[in-house]
C-alpha cells in the first residue's frame, strides 16, 4: 500500500514515531494508502530544516525564487492528469472538477506569485522637502501554512506560493483527509530545484501535528484556512505569542436573486454555487433568497435542474456530484438534513444518502438537497453545513433581503443577481461580506483581496495582500534638512 511520507529538508521520510494512519477513498469507503502520523518530533525536525534554509533562501535573488516557482507551475501542468486523478481519489470530487479547476488553479497560484514578487514594490512618502520615508519589506522567517480538505492542492498552493515568493521558508500541513497531492508536490518542488529545507510538509492529525506546528516558538506567522472553530483554537494558541496570523474561515453565503435578473444565467449559476464540489466550498451560496414574484417559477426550475445532476463514481466522465470527503462529514451533513426537517423545513428534492452499485457501494454520497420553508434565523440557516444542502426562501424588498443576508455570524461572500445597476451597487455596499459577486459566482482574479468579515476570518489573501502578510515592514525616515 502506498505510503504518504513527510517531506523534511528535501527528503521523504516516515514519522519519527513510525506510526501510520489510514487514508480512506471517500468514493469507496476503503483505505487505499497510509499517512505518516506526525507529532512534535517531526515538527521540530521540519522547523529546524526550515530555519537553517532561511538565510540562503531569503538572500537568494527575486529572480531565482521566481524562476523556481515558475518551474513548479509548469511541472504541475505537466503532471495534471496524475495530480487530478489523485485529488479525485483522495477527496471524492469529480475527476472533471480536479482537471478543470483544482490542478490548473494550483499551477496558476505558483505562476501568479512567481510574477507578483517581481512587481512587489515598497512605498515611499516624501514630506515636503523635510524628510523622505521609505518602507522596507523583509521576509518573516519560518512560517506555517495550514490548509483544509475541500480544495486540497489549490488552497495549499495559495498559501505556500506567496510565502515562498516573499523569501520565507515554510512548514506546511495539508488536511489529514486529503494529503496525497501535497505529497506529490514535494517531488515536483525537488525536481524544480527548490533547495532542501525551503518547503517542508508534515502529515498527520490537526490536533497533534497541526497544534505542535502553531505552538512552535520558531514559527513567525500562521496562515490558516479551515473551520471557524479551529481558527478560534489557533487564535488562543498564537495570540499570546503575537505571531502574525491570517485566518480564512467558514461561510454561510447568501445568493440573492431579484425578479429583474437575467433568469437563465441566475438559474445556471445557482446550480453551480449550490452544488459545485458537492457544496464543499467555503464560497457556496448556501442560502438562496428569491424575490417573491418569481419565487414559484424559480423554485420549480431549480428543483428540476437539481434532479438532473448525476451522482456517480467520481472517476467516471458522467459524474457531476461526487462523494463527501469522509464518513464523519457524511454523518454531519445528514444530521443537518434531519435538523432542517425538525425545524419545519420541507425537503423539495434529495434529502438522503445515495447508494451506488459496484465499486462505490460503500461511498459517502448524498443527493443534492433543497429545503424550503425555514426562517432565516433557524440553525439550518445560520450554521455552515458544507455539503450539497441549500435552503430557498422568498423576499419582498431590498431592506428585508439585506437583513437576511447579514443575519449570520459569517461574512465571506455573497452573490447578487439583478439588471438594476443602482440596486447592485447598493447591495454590494450594504452586505457584510469580504467578496460580493454581481451577476456571477466564483470568478477569480488573483490580484484581488480575498477573505471574510465577522467570523469568516481575519486578514486578506490574494495579490499583494498575501505578500504583505508574509513580510515585515519597516519605515525608514531620512531627514533631508541641513
Ligand atoms: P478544519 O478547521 O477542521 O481543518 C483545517 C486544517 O487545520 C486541517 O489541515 C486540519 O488538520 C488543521 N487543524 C485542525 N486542528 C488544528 C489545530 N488545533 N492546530 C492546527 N491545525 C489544525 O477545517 P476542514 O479541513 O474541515 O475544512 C472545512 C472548513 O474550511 C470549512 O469551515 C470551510 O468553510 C473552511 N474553508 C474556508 C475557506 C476560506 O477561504 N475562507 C476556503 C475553504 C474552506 P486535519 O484535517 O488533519 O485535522
Amino acid at each position: 500500500m502506498q505510503r504518504i511520507e513527510n517531506y523534511i529538508d528535501g527528503n521523504l521520510q516516515s514519522a519519527v514515531s513510525g506510526n501510520w494512519m489510514e487514508n480512506i477513498e471517500p468514493a469507496t469507503g476503503l483505505c487505499y494508502s497510509e499517512i505518516a502520523e506526525s507529532d512534535s518530533a517531526d515538527v521540530d525536525a521540519a522547523v529546524a530544516a526550515a530555519k537553517s534554509a532561511f538565510t540562503g533562501w531569503s538572500e537568494s535573488s527575486t529572480e531565482e525564487r521566481s524562476s523556481i516557482l515558475l518551474r513548479i507551475a509548469d511541472l504541475i501542468l505537466d503532471n495534471l492528469e496524475d495530480l487530478a486523478r489523485a485529488e479525485s481519489i483522495d477527496s471524492g470530487k469529480p475527476l472533471s472538477t480536479a482537471i478543470q479547476v483544482d490542478i490548473p488553479r494550483a499551477s496558476s497560484n505558483f505562476r501568479f506569485y512567481s510574477s507578483a514578487i517581481r512587481h512587489f514594490a515598497s512605498e515611499s512618502h516624501a514630506m515636503d522637502g523635510q524628510a523622505l520615508n521609505y518602507t522596507l519589506r523583509t521576509p518573516l522567517g519560518v512560517v506555517a501554512c495550514i490548509s483544509p480538505w475541500n480544495l486540497p492542492l489549490y488552497l495549499f498552493s495559495w498559501k505556500i506560493a506567496p510565502a515562498l515568493a516573499a523569501g520565507n521558508t515554510v512548514v506546511a500541513k495539508p488536511s489529514e483527509l486529503t494529503p496525497m497531492t501535497a505529497y506529490m508536490l514535494a517531488k515536483i518542488c525537488s525536481d524544480a530545484g527548490m533547495p532542501p529545507g525551503v518547503l517542508n510538509i508534515i502529515h498527520g492529525l490537526g490536533a497533534k501535528a497541526g497544534q505542535s506546528l502553531v505552538e512552535h516558538p520558531d514559527i513567525q506567522a500562521v496562515s490558516f484556512t479551515g473551520g471557524t472553530q479551529t481558527g478560534a483554537q489557533i487564535v488562543k494558541t498564537v495570540g499570546p505569542e503575537f505571531k502574525k496570523l491570517s485566518l480564512e474561515l467558514g461561510g454561510k453565503n447568501p445568493n440573492i436573486i431579484f425578479a429583474d435578473c437575467n433568469y437563465e444565467k441566475a438559474l445556471e449559476a445557482t446550480l453551480r454555487s449550490s452544488f459545485f464540489n458537492q457544496g464543499e466550498v467555503c464560497l457556496a451560496g448556501a442560502r438562496i433568497f428569491v424575490e417573491r414574484s418569481i419565487f414559484g417559477k424559480f423554485k420549480q426550475d431549480f428543483v428540476s435542474k437539481t434532479e438532473s445532476l448525476r451522482v456517480a463514481d467520481p472517476l467516471t466522465a458522467n459524474c457531476q456530484l461526487g462523494a463527501l470527503v469522509s464518513k464523519n462529514h457524511l454523518d454531519k451533513v445528514l444530521s443537518y438534513i434531519e435538523l432542517a426537517k425538525e425545524e419545519g423545513g420541507e425537503v423539495l428534492t434529495g434529502g438522503a444518502r445515495v447508494r451506488l452499485q459496484g465499486r462505490c457501494e460503500h461511498g459517502f454520497f448524498v443527493a443534492a438537497t433543497i429545503v424550503e420553508g425555514l426562517d432565516a434565523d433557524c440553525r439550518t440557516n445560520q450554521e455552515e453545513i458544507f455539503g450539497p444542502v441549500v435552503t430557498i426562501m422568498p423576499f419582498d424588498s431590498e431592506d428585508e433581503v439585506v437583513a437576511y443576508a447579514n443575519s449570520t455570524r459569517y461574512g465571506l461572500s455573497a452573490s447578487v443577481w439583478s439588471e438594476n445597476l443602482g440596486r447592485c451597487h447598493r447591495l454590494a455596499h450594504d452586505i457584510q461580506s469580504g467578496v460580493v459577486w454581481v451577476n456571477c459566482w466564483m470568478v477569480r482574479d488573483l490580484r484581488t483581496p480575498f477573505g471574510g468579515m465577522k467570523q469568516s476570518g481575519v486578514g486578506r489573501e490574494g495579490g499583494f495582500e498575501a505578500l504583505k502578510f508574509f513580510t515585515e515592514c519597516k519605515n525608514v525616515c531620512i531627514n533631508l534638512g541641513e
